[in-house]
């Protein structure tokens, strides 16, 4: 169930990445909360793994291949960083924003990769944006 709390905190996100140089790029903010302890909003990186790369790519495969860290991925390498206890992560949760280049809110929903990391870190409960026709979704994922 999404609480009033989730909803200040996925703002927090989309804060960060309004805030956050776009570079013409989607950024994507995320955080982990538990009562007072709060890792994050960190946002995705982006470089140019070779300059030949975006002049051989379409537009889509192009920013599949700038982005090398995801914002999640920052988040559970400092929860790591602080040794938080098991029991702490998944009382937690871990939010994440999207936002376009012309700061529309976008799904946020993580990659293959990230929710493989999620689920490995032992985070029991994910808050993401989402959008469609009617506007802005904050939806809820319980990880078992
Ligand atoms: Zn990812």
């Amino acid at each position: 169930m999404i609480k009033p709390k989730d909803i200040r905190e996925v703002l927090r996100c989309i804060k960060a990445c309004k805030e956050g140089s776009s570079g013409g790029q989607y950024r994507i903010g995320s955080l982990f909360l538990y009562k007072n302890i709060r890792i994050g909003p960190f946002l995705n990186n982006y470089f140019k793994t070779d300059p030949l790369i975006p002049t051989i790519a379409n537009y889509k495969y192009q920013q599949d291949i700038l982005i090398t860290l995801h914002a999640e991925v920052k988040v559970i390498k400092e929860l790591n960083k602080r040794r938080l206890s098991t029991t702490i992560i998944k009382k937690g949760t871990l939010y994440i924003s999207g936002l376009s280049p012309t700061d529309i809110v976008l799904t946020s929903k993580p990659c293959i990769n990230c929710m493989k990391l999620i689920t490995r870190t032992s985070i029991h409960r994910l808050i993401y944006t989402a959008s469609n026709s009617e506007g802005l979704l904050i939806k809820e994922n319980i990880i078992n």
